[in-house]
């Protein structure tokens, strides 16, 4: 399923006043003792689960990231920052971000799959994830963007993590995130019944917030250029910077 996604989308004050999204069990953490996180674009790992990867970590966790692109495509019509050199910044920016979450110690292994192409690519990051996957043991969890998240390149990265998790037997846990934005509370295209949240203390929020600050090229203008807008607007931050992370199971 991909969803056009259009418009500001469902109002966090709409998601907060469902009472459905404040009674998803919680997560157990324990059994986790490595996580292998897929993040289709520089930012998915921090707006969907930097919470729950910062909880992880100080758990003692080993944390490995694969940065599957670089989101050079974020602003096709920008005059004022090449696909090239977008790439680069926005590299930085997971890396400074995973820092303010104080997982520096973090592996990334970055693809370099283009922006925008990730179902076109699928046999090479199933390859990808198979090296890292195969042989795993069992406190071995992977992260995921969840398979119906209505973006193409979110909704293949789900199904490869699907496909290798069911093949060695690995947990295998998916975040939304466009979900939030074209979603209705009880919406029946969404997994609610296998939903899971991550509580998010004071800090590990407090930390969140600021990692997500460093995507300064996603969430302030590139220059003054309409096609320099922000990609992530202030209705779309609202929904992912909750003091509640969730996960489908
Ligand atoms: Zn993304």
């Amino acid at each position: 399923m991909v969803t056009a996604i259009a418009g500001k989308g469902t109002p966090e004050a709409d998601w907060q006043s469902w009472p459905g999204l404040h009674r998803f069990p919680a997560l157990d953490l324990a059994p986790c003792v490595r996580v292998v996180l897929l993040a289709p674009h520089p930012d998915d790992e921090i707006l969907g689960v930097g919470g729950l990867l910062r909880q992880l970590s100080a758990r003692g966790a080993a944390v490995e990231v694969v940065a599957v692109t670089d989101g050079e495509a974020s602003h096709p019509s920008s005059r004022s920052v090449t696909p090239h050199r977008l790439a680069e910044l926005r590299r930085d920016e997971s890396l400074a971000a995973l820092g303010v979450l104080g997982i520096e110690q973090t592996a990334v292994h970055r693809l370099g799959i283009s922006d925008g192409g990730v179902a076109a690519a699928e046999p090479a990051l199933t390859a990808a994830v198979t090296d890292l996957l195969a042989g795993a043991s069992a406190g071995t969890w992977c992260l995921s963007t969840w398979d119906g998240d209505g973006h193409p390149d979110h909704e293949a990265v789900g199904r490869v993590a699907g496909r290798v998790c069911q093949r060695f037997g690995v947990r295998l846990l998916t975040f939304p995130i466009w979900t939030w934005h074209w979603a209705r509370p009880e919406d029946p295209r969404v997994p609610w019944s296998t939903a899971r949240a991550i509580a998010l203390d004071a800090d590990t929020h407090a930390a969140k917030l600021a990692a997500v600050d460093c995507f300064a090229t996603q969430i302030r203008p590139l220059s003054p250029a309409p096609e320099d807008a922000p990609v992530l607007a202030a209705t779309m931050l609202d929904r992912l910077c909750r003091r509640t992370e969730v996960v489908f199971t």
